[in-house]
């Protein structure tokens, strides 16, 4: 999420809202945050951002921004807190746009990039506003957390508030799985009919025991109830897997585990880990050079391949996957956090090339160089 820092004057609580640089009629105005270009201060707007200030303010909120005014466009979504700090929940004009509805998880996960929180304020009343201000012809949209489900009713409402507001909007659930466990559960929501909803639940090892010391809980078996449970509905269901230290080992037979067991998931998604949160307090424990793990993914890979499985790699360099993965590696981090290192700068593949997290800027694979041929790749 991108913020922005201000001066506030006149704001003593959080203010949601849709920026505008454009006048809007007045009755419309409560809903939206407009962007003055000079002293000039209408009224009726939720709020008012400008870079230049008044010699005198009446009781219009306004936040004072001196850098990055430009980078908010027409559309955009903020949220105004009292500090003044600026939070970009939604931008118009990117796919990669999400909602962290809870930081509260029912696991713990050794490399979780958002760890959780035990206590929080009830969100679902500004969740509900910030769909409701969405573009109607949003693409995609992503629910994340924390764990979604264990807001169970709110979570529900969402689903649904996205189904009312959002209906062209394919809505791409970030969940552990462990709540879908309950059959009540999943057919509460499968009662809500949302027309384009894909679930994601990670699967980080072929046994229980690993993959309960991964997510920090006994998640295992529910995990894979739930996953059943979805399909009994034809629920469209995607599986990750973030790759580090204590996993890679067993990718093969984790491909095979996916294949016989879960014939039915639409995609696959193996992920280079993002060394933030947990993962970056763990890395000691977490961390291999991606480059050491290619042989065990290229194996995983093209056992899932060749049985016409749909996988993808995320968040991985070309010039550390061996030529024959370049087909299945995408760009997959949001334009936020995704930078490209000096080694880019002359490589022919950049724009083919997901490039990395901001957050791997100090640690990321030492064999990472500029491709000029693409013959030096086997
Ligand atoms: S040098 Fe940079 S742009 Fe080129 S493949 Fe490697 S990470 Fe990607």
């Amino acid at each position: 999420m991108r913020s922005l820092a201000g001066y506030p004057f006149n704001i003593n609580k959080c203010i949601l809202g849709k920026v505008t640089t454009k006048q809007v009629l007045p009755f419309k105005r409560r809903n939206y945050i407009f962007i003055s270009t000079n002293c000039h201060i209408p009224s009726g707007y939720a709020a008012i951002l400008m870079n230049k200030l008044p010699s005198e303010v009446d009781l219009t909120p306004i936040v004072h921004i001196i850098q990055d005014i430009d980078h908010l466009k027409d559309g955009d979504i903020i949220l105004i807190e009292p500090s003044g700090q600026i939070n970009v929940l939604y931008e118009k004009n990117t796919y990669d746009n999400s909602i962290l509805v809870t930081q509260r998880c029912n696991c713990a996960c050794i490399m979780c990039p958002q760890p959780k929180l035990s206590n929080e304020y009830d969100q679902l009343d500004l969740n509900i506003k910030l769909i409701s201000l969405m573009d109607k012809n949003t693409k995609i949209l992503g629910i994340t957390g924390g764990e979604p489900t264990l807001l169970e009713n709110s979570f529900f409402e969402i689903i649904s508030a996205c189904k009312k507001y959002l209906p062209k909007t394919e809505l791409n659930l970030l969940t552990n799985g462990i709540n879908f466990h309950n059959l009540d559960f999943v057919q509460k929501l499968i009662k809500i009919k949302h027309p384009n909803l894909f679930i994601e639940i990670p699967i980080y090892a072929d046994t229980d025991s690993q993959h309960n010391k991964i997510i920090g809980a006994k998640g295992f078996y529910k995990t894979i109830q739930g996953l059943y449970n979805l399909a009994l509905f034809n629920q469209k269901i995607g599986l990750r897997i973030v790759i580090h230290k204590l996993n890679y080992e067993r990718l093969p037979q984790l491909a095979e585990f996916i294949y016989h067991n879960f014939p039915f998931v639409f995609h696959i998604a193996f992920m280079q880990m993002e060394i933030i949160g947990h993962a970056k307090e763990n890395i000691d424990e977490l961390w291999i050079d991606p480059y050491y793990y290619d042989n065990h993914l290229e194996t995983a890979i093209n056992y899932l391949n060749n049985r016409q499985m749909n996988v993808s790699i995320y968040n991985s360099q070309l010039c550390i996957l061996p030529k024959s993965l370049w087909k299945f590696s995408k760009k997959s981090i949001s334009s936020w956090k995704n930078i490209y290192i000096d080694e880019c700068t002359n490589c022919n593949q950049v724009n083919n090339c997901g490039g990395l997290f901001v957050s791997s800027i100090n640690k990321y694979s030492e064999y990472l160089k500029t491709i000029k041929f693409d013959t030096e790749f086997v």
